[in-house]
């Protein structure tokens, strides 16, 4: 199993996001069937879908755990499961960030990524503000982006500065996690994004146009809509049914 070294982890903040795509090559990536797509590369990356923001990205031989959280349904069985490579947490509410889920996936060489609030709650890991990257190895790079609500009643959910979202680039192959955001005016600073998961609930994150107009201001080849509850999810396909270049795939996770 491939694991990392901590010393060639290299963090440096960027003052803006106007990196964002630096590491986009442009070039096109297969999709292989289900949710496996391959990189520029030839390598494999496989989501396994979790549940509402939890989720796995195999890639290669590594596992990257997003927003890993036990108490929520379906049960999902981190102990069980492979030790993670890397661990991405957007912020710290209960339904992204969950002690237990990240101890039962860590040993002595995963990389947790995280925001302020959380580094300072687990007292480890690696902090990414707005803006910050994170070269994890040649071919792997973690962005941390702006996500926050921008309605006026509801900025105190998530407000401006302080949660992440992540543009992970493996290999070339680019993915973005929203995480608990609305449709912000950053999003089109996005570039070459393969693969994006976007929030869609209220009061929280963004109703289904929100999601739809978040879309198209950075157009992801493949668009997975996620912390979704109860919000009716096919009203984003039939949103976006014209938009010719970005597939929606709704899946299990409300
Ligand atoms: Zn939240």
């Amino acid at each position: 199993m491939k694991r990392f070294f901590k010393k060639s982890i290299m963090a440096m903040t960027m003052a803006s996001m106007s990196v964002l795509g630096a590491c986009g090559n442009g070039k096109t990536t297969a999709f292989v069937g289900d949710d496996t797509f391959t990189t520029p590369g030839g390598k494999t990356v496989i989501f396994n879908l979790f549940k509402h923001a939890s989720l796995e990205i195999r890639y290669d031989s590594i596992s990257i755990q997003v927003d890993p959280v036990v108490s929520l349904p379906p049960e999902t069985n981190y102990a069980t499961m492979r030790k993670a490579d890397i661990i991405l947490v957007t912020h710290e509410h209960f339904d992204h960030f969950d002690t237990a889920a990240i101890n039962a996936l860590t040993d002595s060489n995963t990389l947790l990524v995280t925001n302020a609030a959380v580094r300072a709650k687990l007292k480890r890991g690696t902090a990414l503000s707005n803006g910050g990257r994170l070269s994890v190895s040649d071919d792997i790079t973690v962005e941390a982006v702006p996500a926050y609500n921008t309605t006026p009643s509801h900025q105190q959910f998530h407000p401006r500065g302080r949660d992440n979202g992540y543009v992970l680039t493996l290999d070339g192959f680019r993915i973005y996690i929203a995480g608990d955001t609305e449709d912000i005016p950053e999003m089109s600073q996005l570039l070459n994004i393969d693969v994006a998961f976007l929030p869609c609930n209220q009061p929280y994150t963004m109703t289904p146009k929100q999601l739809a107009h978040a879309a198209r201001l950075f157009k992801p080849r493949f668009l997975y809509p996620y912390h979704y509850n109860d919000t009716p999810i096919e009203q984003v396909v039939d949103l976006l049914k014209d938009e010719k270049g970005i597939e929606v795939r709704v899946r299990n996770m409300k």
